[in-house]
């Protein structure tokens, strides 16, 4: 509530102001006293952002761009040219295409790996990785990795970590405090959380040579891609409500998971909170809550997916998650032909709606009515 965002010194406002200027003056020596010189470097709403969400995710530094995605694009051109990484498969499809271009063009090289099974990470590095990329819950599937061993690992072979947290959200899991070197979300989701803003912010403890690269991004030297001070305020408001919605949309989710793995038109559920996911117990481990995404597999086609969500009327079809408003979304379409994720594959985004109401739109949907 607090970090970040002290009541305004110059007016009382309890609530930080927005500041738009892009530039600061100078003292008639030349010196920025005021710490600010031009908006890009820094300006006190970026500021406030990301003071405020490196508290949240226990974290010393914290650089926010314009975007989930730039996020992980100024991981990706922080990396020196023929440096491999090791990417979990199941990624979110954006941070898959960024990572595979970089690949294709001679940059970087790239191997996708289950990264459920630390063996076959382990197996995937070569003398020149540099960098495990995580990401867990992963989007679509809700795969989950085991931080702290990968950390463990990493550390040994002197490779460095970053994980997507989007999932989860700094409030469910903090991949620093299990060794992970860098955390990054796409604050698009959760942390703005009213589906009205698009973000993204990268966290560490302690700066790396990626870090420190990345860090220039913001300044002179790197892509430039930052937020602007609106955006950050209306990102930060979010934060003051983050942990409230992310419990009461964790908790509705796992009603709803509960529901759809009883209901004979549904053929798996994709869900951390369920026994029978595969990572429940490591889950339960390095997460708080389960989180708020549910995939799941209809018994059918594709076109009897989209027909489900053509019945729907609290869900709405769209793409994103993390807002107070449920979405559906047929994952394939959007990600295009060279999608893995199969064709009968829907993912929920649970919202704040009441979770009895949410079954019931469900339950009308999969009975055809
Ligand atoms: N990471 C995850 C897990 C996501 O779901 C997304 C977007 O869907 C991103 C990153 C990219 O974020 P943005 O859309 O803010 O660029």
């Amino acid at each position: 509530m607090h970090a970040g965002q002290p009541v305004d010194p110059a007016t009382g406002a309890v609530v930080p102001p927005i500041v738009l200027a892009s530039t600061y003056e100078r003292d008639a020596d030349g010196t920025y006293p005021r710490g600010f010189s031009y908006s890009r470097t820094d300006n006190p709403n970026r500021r406030a952002l990301e003071e405020c969400v490196a508290a949240l995710e226990g974290a010393k530094h914290a650089l926010a761009f314009s975007s989930g995605l730039g996020t992980a694009n100024a991981v990706i051109q922080s990396l020196a040219v023929g440096d491999h990484v090791v990417a979990t498969k199941d990624i979110y499809h954006g941070t898959r295409k960024s990572l595979e271009r970089a690949h294709a063009r001679g940059l970087l090289q790239v191997t996708f790996v289950d990264a459920t099974d630390l063996k076959v990470i382990q197996a995937a590095v070569q003398p020149n990785t540099k960098l495990i990329w995580l990401e867990t819950p992963s989007n679509p599937l809700l795969r989950i990795t085991d931080l702290e061993a990968t950390a463990n690992f990493a550390k040994k072979q002197n490779i460095l970590t970053v994980c997507d947290g989007t999932l989860a959200t700094p409030i469910l899991q903090n991949p620093l405090q299990l060794g992970i070197d860098m955390v990054f979300h796409s604050t698009t989701k959760y942390i703005a959380g009213h589906s009205d803003v698009v973000g993204g912010i990268l966290l560490t403890n302690q700066t790396n040579s990626i870090f420190e690269e990345a860090a220039l991004s913001q300044k002179a030297g790197g892509g430039g891609g930052i937020p602007s001070p609106f955006d950050c305020w209306l990102t930060l408001r979010g934060v003051a409500t983050l942990p409230l919605r992310i419990r009461a949309q964790s908790s509705s989710a796992m009603q709803i998971a509960q529901f759809l793995a009883e209901q004979p038109q549904v053929e798996t559920v994709y869900y951390p909170g369920l026994p029978q996911h595969p990572g429940h117990a490591l889950a339960g481990r390095q997460m708080k809550m389960f989180g708020a995404i549910i995939s799941f597999l209809l018994r059918g086609s594709k076109e009897d997916a989209l027909a489900l969500t053509g019945r729907l009327n609290i869900f709405t079809r769209a793409t994103s998650l993390g807002g107070t408003h449920s979405l559906v979304e047929h994952r394939a379409s959007i990600e295009g032909p060279k999608s893995t994720t199969p064709d009968n594959l829907l993912r929920l985004s649970i919202g704040l709606e009441n979770s009895s109401d949410l079954i019931a739109d469900l339950k009308g949907a999969l009975q055809g009515k």
